[in-house]
């Protein structure tokens, strides 16, 4: 076999997955990333556990892409969560399956495994060049800004992973839509995915609330009753729970229409217990008192309840009960992108053929976020990353063979 040139642009876990395995295949391969180290963001998810990829039925897993599960099935089948495992077991990293079904490393954190990732890359002859920017096209090449001067590089077939557009500065910064662009690429508008809300709140709420859990709710939106918890913050709502409905809210908010994420604050208990318990109540009591004893709420979930309540509301146990169960808590508008655990948007389907290269650009693949599909968090992120990282690497082996 004559071992071809492969550029993998971008050493994130896309990159760096199609870099194992078209070394495997016996490929010369030089991953080129712009930051002074690779895997940034996968560093990051490390500090919150790892949640690398999730137990639950494979037919569950796939659904939760969406619309895109279409696009991405055959990348996942080739890929599965037990594959992300067996993967990372391979590298040292042994996972186990958390009380949510999400699937962490038992050390909780992203840097032991990366360390014999990247030893493994290099051990089989990976080239990998930090502080190597891809600042875009020449004729038959690509132009990349090194600590020594700018050069053009003219690989056998190239592989962007250059990531969404989320926490720009660990390297993703979408600087390539508008290359792309010029070069007949649709790039779908970019969004905040997995994103907290704004949300109104008083000078009271903000100041004494901010950072506090609101636990052991469920909370609805067209994405359905999800059961969990989320955080107040300054400026709105984050966290886990909020992340599961921020599609929904997103695409609501983006029709103009008023929007809401709407509580059940007391889960347990039914409405008809809750009014009659409130109506049982001293309706002097302070409201304190008559949620603590008639409800069993107290802390923040009183708060909200005065914050988003009317005067009438709270001193009526029939309404009173009714908001403790469906409580809307208004949402203005999404956190930035740049705040954003993950982005929905990116390079079209339309564009990609099966093996991930592009239609219109012979030679050049791509994978991972910078494509547009969207997943809740629960390790969904980074396996379809490694997945379409492998799958494009199978593309870009079978392109050189016949190419
Ligand atoms: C706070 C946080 C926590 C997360 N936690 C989880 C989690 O627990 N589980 C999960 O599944 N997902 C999680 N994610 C999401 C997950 O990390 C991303 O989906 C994943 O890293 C995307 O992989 P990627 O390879 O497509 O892109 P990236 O990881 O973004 O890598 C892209 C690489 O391309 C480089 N690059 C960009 N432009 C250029 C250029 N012009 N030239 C050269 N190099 C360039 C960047 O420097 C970067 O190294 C989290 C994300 C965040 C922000």
């Amino acid at each position: 076999m004559v071992k071809k040139e492969i550029a993998i642009l971008g050493g994130g876990p896309a990159g760096l997955m199609a870099a194992e395995r078209l070394s495997e295949a016996g490929h010369i391969v030089t991953v080129y990333d712009a930051m002074p180290t690779v895997a940034r963001k996968f560093l990051l998810a490390g500090k919150s556990g790892l949640n690398i990829t999730h137990s639950e039925d494979y037919e569950d897993f796939t659904s939760r892409f969406g619309a895109s599960n279409i696009h991405l099935r055959d990348a996942l089948d080739g890929f599965t969560p037990s594959d992300v495992r067996a993967w990372a077991a391979a590298l040292g990293t042994e996972t186990f399956v958390g009380s949510s079904g999400r699937v962490f490393p038992t050390v909780m954190k992203a840097s032991p495994l990366l360390r014999a990732w990247l030893r493994k890359l290099e051990a089989s002859g990976v080239s990998i060049l930090t502080r190597h920017r891809w600042v875009g096209f020449s004729d038959g090449g690509y132009v990349i800004a090194a600590p020594e001067g700018t050069k053009v590089i003219q690989p056998d077939a190239a592989l962007l992973a250059l990531g969404g557009v989320s926490w720009p500065r660990l390297g993703s910064d979408g600087a390539w839509i508008p290359w792309m662009r010029e070069r007949g690429i649709a790039v779908d508008h970019f969004q905040p995915a997995n994103c907290g809300f704004d949300v109104d709140w008083s000078d009271v709420l903000r100041q004494r609330f901010s950072g506090t859990p609101v636990k052991a709710v469920t909370a609805t939106s067209a994405a359905g009753t999800i059961p969990g918890e989320f955080v107040i913050s300054h400026q709105g709502i984050e966290g886990s729970l909020v992340y599961a409905h921020a599609a929904a809210l997103r695409d609501k908010l983006s029709l103009g229409k008023p929007t809401s994420l709407v509580v059940d604050l007391a889960p347990g208990r039914s409405l008809e217990r809750i009014a009659h318990d409130l109506g049982r109540q001293d309706p002097k009591a302070s409201l304190t008192n008559r949620l603590r004893k008639g409800a069993g709420i107290d802390g923040i979930k009183t708060s909200l309840l005065r914050e988003l309540a009317s005067g009438e509301c709270l001193s009526d146990p029939a309404r009173l009960a009714r908001l403790i169960k469906a409580l809307p808590i208004p949402v203005l508008r999404p956190r930035p992108i740049a705040e954003a655990i993950s982005s929905a948007g990116g390079i079209g389907w339309d564009e990609i053929d099966p093996d991930y290269m592009l239609k219109t650009l012979p030679g050049l693949f791509v994978s991972g976020e910078m494509i547009n599909w969207e997943a809740p968090t629960g390790g969904y992120l980074l396996t379809a990353c490694l997945a379409t990282g492998r799958a494009a690497a199978l593309g870009i082996d079978k392109w050189l063979r016949t190419a």
